[in-house]
């Protein structure tokens, strides 16, 4: 089976997603095959710019995956490193609307480590709950997602998470497991669109 290393921004979009990912949900117009995956999570956020905020995101994605998930791994996460990294950078586009340029930037820079982190580990391929969010651009995503493969020689699993009502999951399950739901996606100027 090949060995998946699920790349997550939070529990609200991993509880669906990792559903879809172990043939628990329905899988068809959410991914391109069937999916046949023993997969590992990485928590991996340099872009939620907020300590606090950023901890309390891990905690409750480290609460929920021992409880629901005790035996799927948890790889080490590297946010707080890069955190000034992306930061510098992402400033540079400190006006862009939300789905602009710089979420394109953030998408692949978390992308690019996503994949990195995989060839470290000896994994076959790599997901991400990026697309289960609407606000995020799910084509751009997953066009990264490809380049890296190619890239890389690692596969990239296209995704829709979002399909199949992934955000009507996703409040469901936060609702039933008591998990924090945030209201902005995660940089100090996605605070500025707050839902
Ligand atoms: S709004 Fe979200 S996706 Fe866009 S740059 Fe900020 S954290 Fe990244």
């Amino acid at each position: 089976m090949k060995r998946l290393l699920l790349h997550t921004c939070c529990a609200p979009c991993m509880l669906p997603s990792i559903e879809v990912l172990l043939g628990r949900s329905p899988w068809e117009r959410v991914l391109e095959a069937p999916p046949e995956y023993e997969v590992s999570v990485w928590f991996y956020n340099p872009n939620i710019t907020d300590p606090e905020e950023y901890l309390r995101r891990k905690a409750a994605l480290l609460v929920v995956m021992k409880e629901r998930y005790p035996d799927i791994p948890l790889l080490d996460d590297e946010s707080e490193k890069d955190r000034e990294h992306w930061f510098l950078t992402a400033s540079l586009l400190k006006d862009e609307p939300e789905r602009g340029k710089r979420c394109i930037f953030c998408y692949g820079y978390r992308l690019y480590r996503a994949f990195l982190k995989a060839k470290r580990e000896g994994m076959d391929a790599v997901a991400t709950t990026l697309t289960l969010s609407p606000l995020k651009n799910t084509e751009a995503i997953n066009r990264i997602g490809l380049l890296l493969e190619r890239r890389f020689g690692i596969s990239y699993v296209v995704s829709d998470f979002k399909k199949q009502n992934g955000m009507k999951r996703s409040k469901e399950l936060c609702l039933q497991y008591g998990v924090y739901r945030q209201d902005y996606c995660g940089c100090e100027f996605s605070k500025r669109s707050k839902l």
